[in-house]
């Protein structure tokens, strides 16, 4: 019972850190009797944790307001300057890093295509390059953490990056590679599992208790939160949606098996649709876009031709949203979601997708999950991910403020409760 009671007294005041640090980043400057009322927490708990905060150099007072009884009331705010934080993504076929300040406001940020790479050492090496370089606009103090993820399975507790079907990597020890490279410390997690974090804390799935996210780009990947902390799943593997079988004798995945998820609504089945068509006879933009060449097509291309009423991408959106709900109405039935973030470079083309995502699952969820379940689109699209990387590192700083800049353990592998 001991062990119960502590680890809901960690995960309770983790949360309420969480809570009056968000507040803190959305409304600030705020008064101690504020950030009460805002939190719902009462005044006794919000000083002693405002005061570990300050204690710790994540939270500075400044100046006085005053209140209805006259008695001016102290101001709060985030110390923007208690450190930098690093989100970053390996992609599939992309390399992004971000610099945030404690506040999380984007200083800087970098997106580099790795298509054509297909040495693994040579995109660790734009990645590190692409670290040291956002690194380099950062000045004193010094940075708190990254966050990196990756399109694949991790093994979280050593940031072992274990196989990663569309790079076709496995077994690398990115946050060993990291750590040996700089002086901070460095996660690794799953790129949709850090997307979900990352729309929980800042984006569009602000406000609601458990969020299923699913990003679609090159392959589909999918993330569970739950009171603003990932559900890892037995083992950290919770949330590969992309690879649930919709087909048993459909084409083969990058994974070993047959018909899975993603094959039907990542973007190469969007471009494959796209070719069919072509090759069926139908004309489309997309053609003279590309001067013939479809294979080189991209989403914002597909979108612009559907922006253009051009009837081949359109009806290969559509197909695709027709995918999505198909999938989205049995992870409904499934977990019940609050709110289901659509995200990756697929979300682009929402507007196009949406009327038959939403049709399908209109037709196949149960009514009452169904209900429940609000679907929405990422705030952040394409840098969901980043963003996470920084919730993740918010998430292990703030989880132990009285040690600043340093390596908390890693909370989801901690406190087996039971
Ligand atoms: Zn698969």
């Amino acid at each position: 019972m001991t062990d119960i009671r502590s680890a809901d007294y960690t995960l309770m005041r983790e949360m309420n850190v969480a809570l009056i640090l968000e507040c803190l980043r959305r409304a600030a400057p705020l008064s101690r009797a504020k950030l009460a009322n805002i939190t719902g927490l009462n005044k006794t708990t919000v000083s002693s944790l405002v005061k570990e905060l300050i204690g710790a150099g994540y939270v500075r007072e400044t100046g006085l307001e005053p209140n209805e009884i006259g008695r001016p009331s102290i101001k709060l705010e985030l110390n923007p300057q208690a450190g930098y934080i690093l989100g970053a993504e390996i992609g599939v076929d992309f390399v992004a890093v971000i610099l945030t300040n404690f506040a999380a406001d984007v200083l800087w940020r970098r997106r580099e295509s790795t298509v054509g790479l297909n040495d693994r050492a040579v995109i660790l090496e734009r990645a590190i390059a692409l670290i040291r370089e956002a690194r380099s606009q950062a000045g004193e103090p010094s940075i708190l953490g990254l966050g990196l993820g990756v399109p694949g399975l991790v093994d979280v507790a050593s940031g072992t990056l274990l196989f990663a079907p569309n790079l076709r990597w496995s077994d690398v020890p990115l946050r060993q590679l990291l750590e040996a490279e700089f002086d901070f410390p460095v996660w690794v997690d799953n790129e949709a599992t850090m997307a979900a974090l990352g729309e929980s804390y800042f984006g569009a799935a602000r406000g609601a208790d458990f969020v299923l996210y699913v990003s679609s780009g090159v392959g589909l990947g999918g993330g569970l939160v739950l009171n603003r902390r990932i559900l890892p799943g037995a083992a950290g593997f919770a949330g590969e949606a992309g690879h649930m079988t919709v087909d048993p004798a459909g084409p083969r995945c990058n994974c070993g098996n047959r018909g899975c998820w993603e094959t039907y609504v990542s973007q190469s089945a969007v471009f494959q649709r796209v070719r069919q068509a072509v090759a069926g006879g139908q004309r489309s933009w997309l053609e003279k876009a590309t001067g013939g060449a479809l294979n080189l097509l991209t989403v914002p291309l597909v979108v612009e031709a559907a922006q253009r009423g051009d009837a081949v991408a359109r009806a290969a959106l559509e197909e695709t949203g027709r995918y999505l709900g198909i999938g989205l109405a049995s992870l409904i039935n499934l977990l019940n979601p609050q709110r289901v973030v659509l995200g990756g470079i697929m979300s682009l083309a929402h507007e196009f997708l949406w009327p038959s995502l939403q049709a399908e699952v209109r037709e196949r969820a149960l009514r009452w999950p169904r209900e429940t379940a609000e679907i929405v689109i990422a705030a952040y699209g394409e840098d969901s991910c980043l963003m996470g990387g920084i919730a993740t590192v918010y998430h292990h700083v703030l989880s132990q403020p009285r040690q600043p800049a340093g390596r908390p353990a890693p909370l989801r592998a901690a406190a087996p409760v039971g």
